[in-house]
């Protein structure tokens, strides 16, 4: 089982912000921005590129009710999904970031130009 459906069955421990019975938000155990909460639907799916079109259309409505919840529908934040192994993904569950709590930048993601494309 992977740990974020051991998070799901309470087999660890986590601070959680919402949930359903299709997801669940908890607060990132290593945040990078004063609020930084992790989105989950319960049933394992590993990556977003295996989501069904319904689970993205169901976690909407929860996403912006975290959101609501966390007082950052009005000032804004960031939600960010890493896919794969290129995208930075660790935890083969899949999971959006969301990120507020402040202005956040807009790094470089990548050592590699990008102006070859433009
Ligand atoms: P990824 O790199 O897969 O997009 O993001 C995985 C995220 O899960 C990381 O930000 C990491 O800090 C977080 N994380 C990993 N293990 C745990 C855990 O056991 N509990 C919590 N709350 N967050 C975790
Ligand atoms: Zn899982």
């Amino acid at each position: 089982m992977c740990i974020f459906c051991k998070i799901v069955e309470g087999e660890i421990p986590s601070n959680k912000i919402l949930e359903n019975d299709e997801f669940l938000c908890f607060h990132d155990a290593n945040p990078r921005a004063p609020i930084h909460l992790l989105i989950i639907p319960k049933v394992h799916i590993e990556k977003f590129q295996d989501a069904p079109a319904s689970i993205m259309s169901a976690i909407t409505p929860f996403i912006q009710e975290v959101a609501t919840k966390m007082g950052l529908d009005l000032s804004g934040y960031r939600l960010i999904i890493n896919n794969g192994e290129n995208g930075g993904q660790e935890v083969p569950h899949l999971h959006f970031h969301l990120l507020g709590g402040t202005k956040l930048s807009w790094p470089h993601f990548s050592k590699e130009a990008t102006h070859k494309s433009l």
